[in-house]
């Protein structure tokens, strides 16, 4: 029984911010499952900043999205038909076929999700690979010490709005946010449990930056690069600690844009570490350990941003790269 789906597929590859020209929605026949296979209902898709990387013809740690093939990237769904004995119909699964509205999964890149408890959007959020990013660079990439001043950069986004709370369980002293425009800074405080927020909109984020955390930053979670990075390079207490997380400031460039000033590391003796979280998919469980019981009591707030239908996957694309997103960004399917 082979059937029609829609998919999403990357029509062209964007020289800046990408229009709804880069991206077609495709119809096409799903093949017959072989054997060790399921086929998978999408009910939410995850919409990643890191996607804008996949659509340029670049190296870089995961292959460019193929021009004339769907995009790809985390999704959640019902297992609609299944030729695997670990992988029933009726399951709910974690896979990384997104952008489509079914995907025929191998049953070994699908993960069985328990959605008695939690919904399913949870494990693309706070239970994904979001949520382990933000637990990585506090506790293994820049960890976060008794007393510390933590600062995190897009901050009311998926990874930040997770990332000040988990530095507070680890003994952050003072946490600080930064976030674009008035109702992201008050939700920081209100909601995310942030001390202080900086609204990058209002410019001059060196100058409130020292005054949000006058007695300098310990940590820094970098998700922005940029403007954020050479201004929290500045704030840097001596031997701090910065994750470098991401650089969504610069995502949507043609040309390169002037760097931080890196010395700037060097002379006041700091660590600098990337990371990539899909390196890091063994330390799972150990998170999910600790997060389920958070979300569980209540603990742990989180937002999402639902765009509904994969029509408005692109739009939601283009939409995280410039903070239309409060929380985790997702397509309901
Ligand atoms: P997100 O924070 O939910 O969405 C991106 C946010 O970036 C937007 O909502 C916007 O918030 C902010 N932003 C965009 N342009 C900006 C600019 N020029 N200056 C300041 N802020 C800007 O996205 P996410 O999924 O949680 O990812 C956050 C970062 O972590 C991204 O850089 C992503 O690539 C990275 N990441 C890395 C890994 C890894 O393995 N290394 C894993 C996951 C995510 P405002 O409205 O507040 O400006």
């Amino acid at each position: 029984m082979s059937f029609c789906t829609r998919e999403i597929h990357l029509a062209a590859r964007p020289a800046g911010a990408p229009g709804a020209e880069h991206f077609t929605l495709t119809e096409v026949r799903l093949p017959e499952l072989a054997e060790g296979q399921v086929l998978v209902r999408n009910t939410w898709m995850s919409v990643d900043p890191y996607m804008r990387g996949r659509m340029d013809d670049a190296p870089s740690y995961i292959p460019p999205f193929e021009l004339g093939k769907p995009l790809e990237g985390s999704a959640v769904g019902e297992v609609v038909a299944s030729r695997s004995a670990d992988v029933p119909v009726g399951a709910t699964v974690s896979h990384f076929l997104g952008w489509r509205e079914h995907s025929v999964v191998d049953a070994a890149g699908a993960v069985v999700v328990d959605t008695s408890r939690l919904p399913a959007s949870t494990y693309l959020g706070p239970l994904g690979t979001t949520g382990l990013t933000a637990y990585l660079a506090l506790t293994d990439i820049a960890p976060v010490r008794e007393g510390d001043t933590v600062y995190v950069s897009a901050a009311a986004g998926a990874v930040g709005s997770v990332a000040g709370q988990i530095a507070r369980r680890l003994g952050a002293g003072r946490v600080i946010g930064s976030a674009g425009g008035p109702a992201k800074t008050a939700l920081l405080m209100e909601e995310f449990g942030y001390d202080a927020a900086v609204d990058h909109r209002l410019g001059d984020l060196p100058g409130r930056l020292a005054a949000a955390a006058p007695e300098g930053i310990d940590v820094y979670l970098d998700s922005v690069g940029g403007d954020h990075l050479r201004a929290a390079l500045e704030a840097m207490n001596q031997r701090g600690r910065v994750a470098l997380v991401g650089a969504v400031s610069g995502y949507n460039d043609a040309e390169p844009a002037p760097g931080p000033d890196l010395y700037r590391a060097a002379t006041k003796e700091l660590s600098l570490r990337g990371m990539i979280v899909g390196h890091h998919l063994d330390r799972f469980p150990e998170f999910l350990g600790k997060a389920v019981p958070w979300l569980l009591d209540g603990s742990l707030r989180t937002r999402e941003t639902v765009y509904e239908g994969l029509d408005r996957a692109p739009e939601a694309l283009r939409g995280v790269l410039q903070g239309a997103n409060t929380g985790k960004m997702l397509v309901r399917l």
